[in-house]
């Protein structure tokens, strides 16, 4: 089941270990919030030590800010293959607003192939997996738990998609594919599909 909580208008997502009860945190917030983060967490039930591992929709700022800090935390942050080369242009933004901001250490990343992801989640406790979505940037995924839920970070809502918009449309039927349901958006509320 995922859980999430909403600040500065950004929805953070959880799923719950089955084996240990850590939580895999999908997206890890703004740069420097790392203790507002904490709280919000706090107010849908969890201490801030239950994160275990971490992954990103895709690297923007209002998704991927705290993984430098996440690392430093020893949460273990997984990074897809074709993500990484989206790292530093989302830092150079950044670093123009945050000098106190900390580059990711990329050494301490874990990187995964997308396609092996199903594996790597069920050896942790969690049951999803990672589909390559990439509508709104070349690096965007999109979670899929084994119980039909998806998170679907920034890709467009299918309803506003134009007929010519294939990148996009792509993505949706992808998404029909593999039998998501319940939809969760990065900046929107739930939907059914
Ligand atoms: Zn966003």
């Amino acid at each position: 089941m995922i859980e999430h909580f909403k600040y500065h208008n950004t929805n953070c997502f959880f799923m719950k270990s089955g084996t240990n009860g850590k939580l895999l945190a999908i997206d890890a917030g703004w740069p420097c919030t790392l203790y507002e983060y904490y709280r919000e967490l706090k107010t849908i039930g969890y201490s801030h030590d239950r994160i275990a591992w971490a992954v990103v929709t895709h690297f923007h700022m209002d998704h991927a800010g705290l993984v430098s800090a996440f690392i430093d935390e020893g949460i273990t942050c997984y990074v897809f293959e074709h993500q990484q080369e989206s790292i530093d242009a989302m830092e150079k933004i950044i670093l123009k607003n945050h000098k106190e901001y900390r580059t990711i250490d990329k050494r301490r990343l874990v990187s995964v192939n997308a396609e092996d992801s199903k594996e790597l989640f069920a050896s942790l406790g969690i049951h999803g997996t990672v589909i390559a979505t990439p509508g709104h940037s070349p690096d965007s995924i999109s979670f899929i738990s084994d119980e039909h839920e998806v998170i679907i970070g920034d890709l467009a809502p299918v309803n506003v998609i134009l007929p010519d918009d294939v990148n996009n449309l792509a993505c949706w039927e992808l998404i029909r594919s593999t039998g998501g349901k319940q939809i969760y958006p990065s900046h929107a509320e739930p939907f059914v599909l």
